[in-house]
């Protein structure tokens, strides 16, 4: 290992040392906001990170609602916490499935009434390693990108009104770092008007998706300056992030009393399935910035781009 790549394992040991610290303190009372009556929706929650930040947001004492695409996989997932004695109740939900989402939405309006919190964990990602095929490129953006759109689109009319204002966590990833050194768009006109948040619009992400999707049909995409690694799952969560950008922009607008804070953050390379158990660190680990996010007592952030509980650029 060279002594670039030993320095930066060891500051990331270091920080993941810090966070397991900083999980012991627990919150005082007037930082807990939340109580058995607040409900936190966890989509691709029957495993992984998902499962984990269901787990963990149960363990402070939220009700959380655990969704999965496959209804008896999730069952299975809720019951392992549910014995735990934790609130955790359990409904399917594709996420690229319009008609699972509006009966998912018809049934937490029926049964809650609304939500405080929303964590879009679903994803997939077709590349293990250093392996760059792009041959599911449109269900990856349709799935990361689209998908968390839609999920957000159609849970905003639910979340609820309060004075400490719900929450929306995006469960991203580096690779879609806008300003990356490495895996960057290439195109600077682009990445500057995506980087401008006057000039950055839904509309202009979706067209960027588009392109690339064109690309890949036409067979043009190797010559159009996307992101080099995991092509086509960091051009989703480059999506995904300057997304975040876009809601937290509109969502400001809202009146005090009816405020909707949203950031994303990455994980890390997580042993999961998603990496074929490759990555450096554990999904409890990977799990905590998504569940600080969501319970943080400072309302003010939004808008954010996170990595171990730190901001990052976008
Ligand atoms: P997993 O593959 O273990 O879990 C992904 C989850 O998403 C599964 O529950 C899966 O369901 C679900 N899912 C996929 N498609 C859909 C869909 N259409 N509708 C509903 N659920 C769906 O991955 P991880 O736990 O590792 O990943 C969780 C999040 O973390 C993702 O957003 C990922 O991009 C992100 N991330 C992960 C990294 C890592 O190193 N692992 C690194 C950076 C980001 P099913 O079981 O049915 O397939």
């Amino acid at each position: 290992m060279t002594g670039k790549k030993e320095k930066s394992k060891e500051r990331r040991e270091k920080r993941l040392q810090e966070i397991s610290l900083l999980r012991t303190i627990p919150y005082s009372d007037h930082q807990r906001w939340w109580s058995q009556e607040t409900i936190a929706v966890v989509t691709g929650a029957n495993r992984g990170i998902g499962f984990e930040i269901a787990r963990q947001l149960a363990a402070h004492g939220l009700t959380v609602i655990l969704t999965s695409r496959d209804t008896s996989v999730g069952i299975e997932a809720a019951k392992v916490l549910q014995e735990g004695g934790f609130n955790v109740d359990v409904h399917q939900l594709d996420i690229l499935d319009s008609e699972s989402i509006s009966n998912f939405v018809d049934w937490a309006k029926e049964k809650y009434g609304g939500i405080d919190i929303l964590v879009n964990n679903a994803a997939v990602n077709f590349n293990i390693g250093t392996e760059n095929s792009i041959e599911f490129a449109k269900q990856t953006i349709d799935t990361n990108y689209y998908g968390t759109k839609n999920m957000i689109k159609a849970m905003l009319p639910l979340m609820r009104c309060s004075s400490h204002g719900s929450r929306i966590v995006n469960v991203s990833s580096r690779l879609g770092k806008l300003n990356g050194r490495k895996n960057r768009i290439e195109d600077e006109e682009l990445r500057d008007k995506l980087s401008n948040l006057d000039t950055l619009t839904e509309e202009l992400i979706d067209n960027t998706v588009s392109t690339f999707l064109q690309q890949v049909d036409d067979g043009t995409w190797e010559s159009g300056g996307w992101p080099k690694s995991c092509t086509d799952y960091s051009v989703s969560k480059l999506a995904v992030n300057l997304y975040t950008r876009v809601m937290a922009k509109e969502l400001s607008e809202r009146p005090e009393g009816e405020k909707i804070y949203i950031n994303c953050y990455c994980p890390g390379s997580v042993k999961t399935v998603m990496t074929g158990w490759t990555g450096n660190t554990t999904a409890e680990n990977a799990a905590d910035t998504g569940v600080w996010l969501s319970l943080l007592p400072d309302q003010a952030i939004t808008g954010k781009f996170f990595a171990e509980r730190r901001e990052i650029n976008f």
